[in-house]
């Protein structure tokens, strides 16, 4: 390889950038974004970044220029790419062709909207820089504010906005929230933060409409409810980026398919982060996950394996995230389709660690204000830990904390 391209010039595309230098690649390398910025850091936009007080953009990213510029990479910033020529390896960008040797894909996802509501100043959703400025000034302008889905984003948001003491209606159209992500049991637990902290929240219930003349005015529920509103946050989800990739010949299925070592089957074509479905082996079964920590090794991993594809090694991890609300850090890791769940702690007291339970062998941890022990959780499950013996481990732990 003498040409590495790097699609997506955020968290993954950085690590691919990264660790392509720290192999001694001395090839060129082109990293393309969509967005005009340098490549930043996302987590503090639903967080820190909606605190009262300074713009910390500087902050977020995660090298200034002098610092790019140190990783001898070519920037491309503003001009998303619109295609992948596989035959010809190139990838086409503003107007040109960028050709390669091996390309890494990692355009991340894309927040869903609602239909219909986009043209409406004040609704808002909240993926990039560009999204977080909005949302607080809205807040900074003292914004009633309706959350619409009951996710890791959108809690966190209604977090933010109780910070400032403005009033915050979360609705969310299931009955319990995060069932997918933590599991029922544990999404309930989750969500009592919420009117524990004054953060009305209404499940299932579902949105009607959303009304206002120019900018929002209201939100209509389907049980009748209307709710005044000067901001709405959609928080329900993202999807792939994948669009600009249709007639590629790659496989797309909720995601770029790739085998265990991030790469999609297509001579020098790998794929990391939030837009990469890969085949996780200590599960066994495909994966894909929009978390920080696996998007930064993945992009890592992708570069070296489409730099050594004869060296190629599997990405295999315990998926992991975290989250705050209020004054909660709720941290997961693992897979949440438990057989059964037990709680190490008392849920009421706010600090727990609740084990999930698949088959005969330990598959995933919860975490509240527990963070000394999430990690040590991870490592059971990368062990693949009895259930029983994760339980006494547990206990003890408990234990100690208690005596
Ligand atoms: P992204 O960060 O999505 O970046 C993809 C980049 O590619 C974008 O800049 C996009 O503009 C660009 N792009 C898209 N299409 C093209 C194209 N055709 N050509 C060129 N460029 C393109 N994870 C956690 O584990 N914990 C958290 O607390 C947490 N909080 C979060 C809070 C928010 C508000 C958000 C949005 C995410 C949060 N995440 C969190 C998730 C984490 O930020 C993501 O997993 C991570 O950013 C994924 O990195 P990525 O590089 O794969 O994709």
């Amino acid at each position: 390889t003498t040409r590495l391209v790097v699609v997506g010039a955020s968290l993954a595309g950085l690590r691919a950038v990264e660790a392509a230098r720290k192999t001694g690649f001395t090839g060129s390398i082109t990293l393309i974004g969509a967005e005009d910025h340098l490549p930043y850091d996302r987590p503090p936009l639903s967080k820190a970044f909606l605190d009262a007080g300074a713009d910390r953009q500087s902050e977020l990213a995660y090298r200034d220029l002098a610092g790019l510029q140190e990783l001898d990479v070519e920037l491309v910033l503003g001009a998303p790419a619109t295609g992948l020529d596989t035959e010809q390896r190139t990838v086409a960008v503003d107007g040109t062709s960028v050709g390669y040797d091996s390309v890494v894909l990692a355009t991340g996802a894309r927040a869903r909207t609602l239909p219909g509501t986009e043209a409406l100043a004040g609704v808002r959703t909240l993926r990039t820089l560009d999204d977080a400025r909005a949302v607080r000034s809205a807040l900074d302008a003292g914004a009633r504010t309706v959350v619409i889905g009951a996710g890791f984003i959108g809690s966190e948001v209604a977090s933010g906005a109780r910070k400032r003491g403005l009033d915050v209606t979360v609705v969310e159209a299931l009955p319990t929230p995060l069932v997918r992500a933590i599991g029922e049991q544990m999404g309930v637990a989750c969500s009592a933060l919420h009117a524990a902290n004054g953060t009305d929240l209404r499940c299932g219930v579902a949105v009607e409409a959303i009304e206002g003349e120019s900018a929002v005015e209201r939100v209509r529920l389907s049980d009748g409810t209307v709710l005044p509103a000067d901001l709405v946050v959609v928080g329900v989800g993202a999807s792939p980026a994948t669009d600009w990739l249709d007639g590629s010949g790659l496989q797309l299925d909720n995601g770029i398919v790739c085998d265990s070592t991030l790469w999609t089957g297509v001579p020098g074509v790998y794929a990391a982060g939030d837009v990469c479905r890969w085949r996780n082996p200590l599960f066994d079964r495909t994966m894909r996950l929009e978390h920080w920590t696996s998007a930064a090794e993945q992009g890592a991993l992708a570069a070296r394996n489409a730099l050594d594809p004869d060296a190629a090694t599997p990405y295999s991890t315990v998926p992991y995230f975290w989250s705050d609300w209020y004054d909660t850090r709720i941290q997961f890791v693992g897979v949440p389709d438990a057989d059964e769940i037990e709680v190490i702690g008392d849920v009421g007291s706010g600090r727990f660690v609740a084990l999930y339970r698949g088959g005969d062998r330990l598959i995933g941890a919860l975490a509240l204000n527990r963070q000394a022990d999430i990690m040590k959780y991870r490592g059971l499950i990368m062990k693949e830990t009895p259930w029983t013996a994760a339980l006494d481990f547990a206990r003890a732990r408990e234990a100690k904390r208690v005596q």
